[in-house]
């Protein structure tokens, strides 16, 4: 094996993932400068371990909420009371405010840039109903997703990377975050490895945007790409970040059975009905005005409920989302992908028969916490980390709370990406590029070596598929305290033997092994973190369902939890408090 090579970079700024958040960073970095001469324009890059059209935006299907009312009468405030309402009241409401705002801007921006959305008849772009989407706080559904067929994130994925080529912004497509430069709190850079051969490379800048997306990995069920292991997350933790709000994890109510591939939301828009093994339309008896457009917390319990009680098909542990009343043309018209998936993976043609489902890991509403400018915020008080921003899934600002609406990720990310981006614009100026500490690269090689100095017997994918077990088991859809419990022994006992794990490629090209091993890392510090905070929080409150303290619990609970890293390793809790401007937290009712 030959040397490791140390490639340096300098940038202004470097942007680490090239989803929506992080291109859209990327262009609102870049744009300003363009349109006006007084400036230099900034040097960006865009660091990503995957090829940026292979990001998992690109895998988004059913749409993003925007109050654009090309339909029928919608205003940003109704989508601001949905979202705080399907948040279960700990969404941030300053920062919900300003996300449903600029939605509305934002899909008119991706419309300028050629995104072929659906459109109406009279030439607008057409929107379909969601869950938890409503018209007049909460009288009945409303039809505000924009759309391009099932295939939305493909299209403002490829968009945005043809505006990013436009405005000729420097990509590092295939580099995989190792570590973040820290001196004191102050984020001056970052290393990582490139994939094909090897190397490090340390890159100086002022302002680094993390925008690694989520970590659905965890879950042995789930419709998250394989690449979402959360490295953002986690090695932002383990720099000193606090993480907020991590007990809340989103299953999505229709994931393919037993493989978790997403059947998006969009069919039950389109008027798809969930039935149960008896043929009921069981969400009747769980959400009498929206059904099957309830929000995804609601939904994804009534299901295990329905199957608790004998009422799965055939007394298995799913149940059925039936289309066959759309017809034909709506569904391979509207629905032309997850068409395909079933008929692909399960054999099944949803225009003649339902197809099996079950609850599928979906999405992080828990991250690193910022404000509504992308910068990452240290503690309760809001003390930001000069030089260090995140946008997207791996953030947490929090326009979610404890239960995302569907459509509202595509939102955050392209709203937040594009603060983020315009606020380090404006920060160039006064940000000066700290030096790097000494041999920035050396925890990493050592990182590095250790794994490949291990001669144990652990194997990577065994401590993988045990841990995703465990988090499905015990950190899913229902939890309580002695499931908990033991989820944290599991998990702490899996990162003992990670210690063993052995190697067989010590090679430097294309070394996959070692990259999912680091991945592992990361997702094992996740789950520890998920599964302490599940533990302490005693409510149950969105996707956060506590059998053991079944009732919300505003009093003790309307805040949001900060888990922070302390020396020893163990974890430290603070809480921060909700911001509540515009709609009291009231009973949830559907
Ligand atoms: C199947 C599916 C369907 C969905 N449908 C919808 C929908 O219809 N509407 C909606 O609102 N939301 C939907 N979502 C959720 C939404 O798509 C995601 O939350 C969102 O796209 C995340 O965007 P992002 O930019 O934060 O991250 P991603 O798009 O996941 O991008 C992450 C980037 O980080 C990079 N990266 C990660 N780790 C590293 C590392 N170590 N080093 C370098 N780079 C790294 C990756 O290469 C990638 O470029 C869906 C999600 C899934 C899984």
């Amino acid at each position: 094996m030959g040397e490791r090579p140390v490639i340096t970079h300098q940038f202004d700024a470097v942007i680490v993932g090239a989803g929506g958040a992080g291109l859209m960073g990327a262009l609102w970095l870049v744009q300003p400068f363009e349109q006006s001469s007084a400036k230099k324009k900034p040097t960006i890059a865009v660091v990503s371990k995957l090829y940026p059209t292979r990001s998992h935006t690109g895998a988004a299907q059913g749409g993003i909420g925007a109050a654009l009312g090309n339909l029928e009468n919608d205003s940003w405030e109704w989508h601001m009371f949905d979202t705080v309402k399907g948040s279960d009241y700990l969404a941030d409401q300053d920062a919900v405010e300003i996300m449903c705002r600029e939605a509305i801007e934002t899909v008119y921006e991706l419309e300028h840039w050629g995104l072929p959305f659906n459109r109406t008849p009279d030439g607008k772009i057409d929107q379909r109903r969601f869950g938890g989407h409503t018209r007049e706080l909460g009288k009945g559904p409303v039809r505000r997703s924009c759309y391009a067929a099932d295939r939305t994130g493909h299209m403002i994925l490829q968009t945005l990377y043809q505006q990013c080529l436009k405005h000729e912004v420097t990509f590092f497509d295939e580099f995989h975050l190792m570590d973040l430069l820290m001196a004191g709190d102050r984020c001056v850079g970052l290393v990582a490895l490139e994939i094909a051969t090897g190397a490090l490379h340390v890159f100086q800048t002022k302002a680094v945007l993390l925008a690694t997306g989520g970590f659905g990995r965890m879950y042995q069920i789930t419709s998250n790409a394989h690449a979402l292991t959360g490295d953002g997350v986690a090695l932002a933790y383990q720099r000193g970040i606090p993480l907020e709000d991590m007990e809340f994890f989103q299953f999505h109510p229709t994931g393919i059975y037993k493989m978790g591939i997403l059947l998006s939301e969009a069919a039950r828009g389109e008027g798809g009905i969930l039935r149960n093994g008896e043929g009921e339309q069981f969400m009747q008896r769980y959400a009498a005005t929206l059904l099957d457009l309830a929000p995804r917390d609601m939904i994804s319990r009534s299901i295990y409920l329905e199957i608790r009680a004998g009422r799965g098909v055939n007394g298995q542990d799913y149940v059925l989302l039936d289309l066959t009343h759309l017809g034909r043309k709506v569904i391979e018209s509207k629905l032309p992908d997850i068409t395909d998936f079933v008929r692909t993976y399960l054999g099944i043609d949803p225009v003649k028969a339902p197809i099996p489902i079950q609850p599928t890991a979906h999405y992080a509403m828990g991250g690193i916490p910022t404000n509504v400018r992308g910068q990452v915020i240290l503690d309760a008080q809001g003390t930001s980390a000069p030089g260090l921003y995140a946008a997207g899934e791996c953030a947490c600002v929090s326009v979610h709370g404890a239960n995302r609406l569907g459509t509202n990720s595509l939102v955050d990310i392209l709203v937040f990406g594009r603060r983020a981006g315009r606020a380090i614009a404006e920060s160039l100026d006064t940000l000066k590029a700290p030096p790097l500490p000494k041999n920035p690269e050396a925890p990493i090689r050592e990182k590095i070596a250790q794994l490949f100095d291990s001669r144990g017997t652990e194997r990577v994918a065994t401590i993988r598929s045990e841990l995703q077990q465990v988090m499905m088991d015990h950190v899913s859809v229902f939890r309580e305290a002695s499931g908990l419990t033991q989820a944290q022994e599991k998990i702490q006992a899996l990162k003992s033997r990670m210690a063993r794990v052995t190697l067989s490629d010590r090679g430097l090209q294309f070394n996959t092994e070692l990259l999912e091993a680091l991945e592992l890392v990361n997702l094992l510090a996740l789950a520890e973190v998920t599964a302490a905070c599940a533990l302490i929080r005693q409510e149950s409150r969105g996707a956060h369902f506590r059998e053991d303290f079944p009732k919300r619990d505003d009093g003790q609970w309307l805040k949001h939890t900060l888990a922070t890293r302390a020396q020893d390793g163990s974890i430290q809790f603070s809480f921060k408090s909700v911001s509540i401007t515009r709609f009291a937290p009231q009973e949830r009712k559907y």
